[in-house]
């Protein structure tokens, strides 16, 4: 009796498995690249970078959430017609290459290094590598991080200049979302958190850490937001780049921007060209 439930499960579980492998295969038609009118579009996100790219009891919300759905919807799929997937700094690319979502907007700097395996549209914001530190702590320039415990994320371009510019002196630590990080920053496991301005501002605004945290205002690089797709894929950034400069024009740009980064007070580039990069 034992032995026939296990096979009832184990059946039932196999055939699930083998629905998943039906609707989830690695057909990329799946990832709704038909370009429009298709059934579901698979979107990459991040899920824990608030005023960014955000999974709430609620739903999901941010900046990137609106960029993202209003390219969507100018590809030909209403919000709910939405799969959001979340894509950490590391997986990025992979993600793009093997077809698991359509395309990626998740604080993704465009970089010649990134652009060898995928392609950008964009960019559509521009941001600015920045240290975040407890209050009153003592570091005000990146010098000030030799020896000091320095958390960022793998796979990110601030893990990356770090190492190769401002504070090759500092002990990284890689971490593998900025979330874990503002938890290490809080414990004391590390000194400074390290990524784009944008994205510390969101979690600097966050109700429980309103008052122990501050950005230390330093412009330590240029992070041109780009929205990646499939390498090879120029159908689809032709059209995000012209969804990019329709939100720019009919002012939802400026409304996401106003609802998104208001409540942080980040004080944001204006809309950039598409195509100019700020290197
Ligand atoms: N914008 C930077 C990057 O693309 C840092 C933020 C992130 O890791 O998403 O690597």
């Amino acid at each position: 009796m034992k032995l026939r439930k296990v096979t009832a499960a184990s059946a039932a579980v196999f055939a699930l498995a083998l629905t998943a492998t039906a609707c989830g295969g690695d057909d990329s038609s799946d990832n709704g690249s038909s370009g429009g009118g298709g059934d579901k579009i698979k979107i990459g996100i991040k899920y824990d970078q608030p005023g960014l790219g955000l999974k709430t009891p609620d739903g999901y919300t941010g900046f990137d959430v609106d960029v993202a759905t209003y390219v969507a919807k100018e590809l030909g799929y209403e919000p709910d017609q939405i799969e959001w997937v979340e894509t950490k700094s590391a997986d990025r690319e992979n993600a793009l290459s093997r077809g698991d979502v359509k395309f990626i907007a998740a604080t993704y700097s465009i970089t010649d290094e990134r652009k060898e395996k995928v392609d950008f549209a964009g960019p559509y914001l521009l941001a600015h590598q920045d240290l975040l530190v407890k209050k009153g702590a003592d570091i005000s320039e990146a010098t000030d991080l030799n020896d000091k415990k320095l958390c960022s994320v793998t796979g990110s371009t601030s893990a990356q200049n770090v190492k190769k510019d401002f504070a090759p002196d500092a002990q990284l630590r890689e971490y593998g979302t900025y979330s874990e990080c503002i938890a290490g920053l809080q414990s004391g496991a590390v000194d400074a958190l390290t990524t784009d301005d944008s994205i510390l501002a969101g979690f600097a605004a966050q109700d429980q850490y309103k008052g122990k945290f501050e950005l230390v205002g330093l412009k330590l690089s240029n992070e041109n937001y780009g929205i990646g797709v499939k390498k090879g894929d120029t159908e689809t950034v032709n059209k995000i780049n012209d969804a990019l400069e329709k939100m720019v024009s009919d002012k939802s740009w400026d409304k996401a921007v106003e609802e998104n980064f208001g409540p942080a007070e980040y004080k944001n580039e204006p809309a950039p060209q598409i195509g100019n990069i700020v290197k």
